[in-house]
């Protein structure tokens, strides 16, 4: 059996798939011509987000079994050839749902208690002690809007944290809902009650500009917004908007509308803002469980 690995993976991942007895052949970021030449005799490809595995690819793969996608989101496979062919595909959504919500935790805390806007201040030389009065996280509401894989990880870390839970989500878990310690409320009493809002929905048409001018009025004057699901759950335009002329007291976002942000975007020029580059999944550890999920369900199926 041959795997080819079109995509940085975990040294973990590839000793699953070698002890296993398969050989390995890798190539980073293959384009699609060097992928049709690379994937001949191959039985599994592995991908991140790139490269993308086209029709064409899948057609110049007789043996092609099972794709893995190393992390959430399909959207660079071709669904539709790869299940006219019975190609199984798999990833693994929840390998990065800790490190999302620990993310989220350093940009609740830093939004609240200005740390990067004291940081920027320092370098400046500047002693901003007076500017940098914050809010303390236990005993405060904190809303949490999609309380899937992620919401339920941030759920647990706030309830240790001493706050108060409220959920909103179409699909109600409430026996997880009681774990926590969360009430399920809808979307406009959230917004209207919690002194935190964080994000964890899919970007669906349902939830495309969820959080625009509307709902953002609703919220406290004095809450933070938190959005580390996809950029476009927010009205970009009036997010910026609240910012500026304080219906909320800040926000921290790790994801945009567009990605990479540009340069000069009006969200940079905000005080009460702080920004990650889409680094949710960034860590050693959701790194090496997407890439050893995916290797023990490719060896799965390829041992049948
Ligand atoms: P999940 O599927 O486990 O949970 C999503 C939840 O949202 C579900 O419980 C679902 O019922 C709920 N939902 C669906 N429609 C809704 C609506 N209209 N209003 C409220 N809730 C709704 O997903 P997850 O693993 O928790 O991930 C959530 C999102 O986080 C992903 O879709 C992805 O966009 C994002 N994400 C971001 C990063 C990052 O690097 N920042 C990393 C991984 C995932």
């Amino acid at each position: 059996m041959k795997v080819l690995v079109a995509a940085p993976l975990h040294e973990k991942a590839i000793e699953v798939l070698k002890n296993a007895g398969f050989e390995v052949l890798y190539e980073e970021y293959p384009d699609e011509g060097r992928l049709i030449g690379l994937v001949g005799d191959v039985d599994a490809i592995i991908v991140r987000s790139k490269p993308k595995v086209t029709r064409k690819v899948i057609e110049a793969a007789p043996k092609l079994k099972v794709i893995g996608r190393a992390g959430v989101g399909l959207d660079n496979i071709d669904l539709e050839a790869a299940k006219e062919r019975g190609i199984k595909v798999v990833n693994s959504p929840g390998a990065s749902s800790r490190s999302v919500a620990e993310l989220v935790l350093a940009l609740m805390f830093n939004v609240a208690r200005k740390v990067a806007f004291a940081d920027r201040k320092m370098r400046e030389g500047v002693w901003a002690k007076k500017q940098c009065m914050g809010i303390e996280l236990e005993g405060k509401t904190l809303g949490i809007v999609g309380f899937g894989r992620i919401g339920y990880q941030i759920a647990k870390i706030a309830k240790a944290l001493g706050m108060n839970v409220l959920l909103y989500d179409p699909y109600p878990n409430e026996e997880r809902a009681k774990e926590v310690g969360g009430k399920f409320v809808d979307l406009e009493t959230l917004l209207r009650e919690s002194d935190v809002v964080t994000l964890h929905v899919p970007l669906i048409d349902a939830t495309y500009h969820l959080i625009n001018e509307e709902r953002l009025r609703l919220m406290k004057p004095t809450a933070i917004l938190i959005n580390a699901a996809r950029g476009a759950v927010v009205d970009t335009e009036a997010l910026v908007k609240a910012l500026q002329e304080g219906w909320i007291a800040g926000a921290g976002l790790d994801v945009f509308e567009e990605e990479p942000l540009p340069k000069d975007h009006p969200l940079t020029k905000l005080n009460n803002v702080v920004l990650t580059p889409h680094i949710g999944a960034s860590t050693v550890e959701a790194q090496m469980r997407a890439g050893v999920q995916v290797a023990e369900q490719i060896v799965e199926i390829l041992r049948g």
